[in-house]
């Protein structure tokens, strides 16, 4: 084991509502592999997005975890109190005018896209307001993404293996302020991992799709890219990815072992035990077979 004294490693949960069968099994991943690699599991409470945040719910997401047998090894990370980091990284990045301001809207970028194949395909940002804003008032704040190879990054996922994209064709200039004058949720990944020293990213493939962005961001603040491990998302019966919007039930925070060999079985893991000790310790072993490197 490489990373064994140096490990770190975090579940950043939204409090948008309580913890579901999905949100555990990335809960559980980060925390398996945290102890196969005789690490540090770091809760972070991503409450950024205050209009999505629901009051309570970060206190039952703990009490939940808890519950599960996961407890934080240091005191949970809140954004809602980390404006000041993002504040800095920030004009960091706008000393070296990597960042302008945007005044275009979402149905303006979305009009300014060739032809309606490629509104559908993507939503990239055609760069409008690069070379200035044209009149129009600022909104969002922008990172300028490379062009040619240079747009192109690349990385190892140790679940989903080797990944790449295209920033400049597939996702364009990324917003880091938005429009209603909120950090963006790419901003403050990138500043929390780098502070809080994370040298392990476990979380749901859904959030695949941002790691180019994040890589790239970590590049432009001098920031290490940790390691990174995305576990397949759980659907629910019709193919859409399990959260609160398409109807899935708050865990029962009396009945843990069932959900939590449910959530092993969809990493993969078989585990019969009949406590959470005993489950932690044969879900930790068969983890380490296959991930502790
Ligand atoms: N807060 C994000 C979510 O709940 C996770 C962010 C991350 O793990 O990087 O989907």
């Amino acid at each position: 084991m490489t990373h064994r004294a140096t490990y770190r490693g975090r579940f950043a949960p939204s409090p948008t509502g309580p913890l579901h069968a999905g949100s555990l099994v990335s809960a559980l991943a980060s925390f398996l592999d945290a102890r196969a690699h005789r690490g540090r599991w770091i809760v972070r409470i991503e409450d950024i997005d205050a209009p999505r945040t629901v009051p309570g719910a970060a206190d039952d997401i703990l009490a939940t975890l808890a519950h599960f047998g996961m407890h934080s090894d240091e005191p949970p990370v809140w954004q809602s109190e980390r404006g000041d980091a993002y504040q800095a990284a920030f004009e960091r990045l706008q000393a070296t005018s990597l960042i302008y301001p945007c005044g275009c809207t979402r149905r303006e970028i979305a009009d300014s896209l060739v032809d309606a194949h490629a509104r559908h395909a993507t939503l990239a940002y055609p760069g409008t307001c690069r070379n200035g804003l044209h009149g129009k008032p600022a909104r969002a704040w922008r990172l300028r993404v490379p062009d040619g190879a240079a747009a192109v990054v690349a990385f190892d996922d140790r679940w989903q293996g080797t990944q790449s994209q295209n920033l400049a064709t597939e996702v364009g200039d990324f917003a880091l302020k938005r429009a209603d004058g909120l950090w963006a949720y790419q901003l403050a990944v990138v500043v929390d991992d780098a502070d809080a020293g994370i040298t392990h990213v476990v979380r749901g493939a859904d959030l695949l799709d941002s790691t180019a962005r994040q890589i790239y961001l970590q590049q432009c603040l001098d920031a290490p890219t940790p390691a990174y491990l995305h576990v397949p998302v759980v659907n629910n019966g019709i193919g859409e990815k399990l959260s609160k919007q398409t109807g899935a039930a708050p865990l029962d925070r009396n009945a843990p072992l069932g959900a939590l060999i449910e959530a092993a079985r969809h990493l993969d893991i078989e585990v019969a035990a009949n406590d959470l000790d005993a489950f932690y310790s044969i879900a930790t072993a068969e983890w380490a077979r296959r991930f502790a490197r």
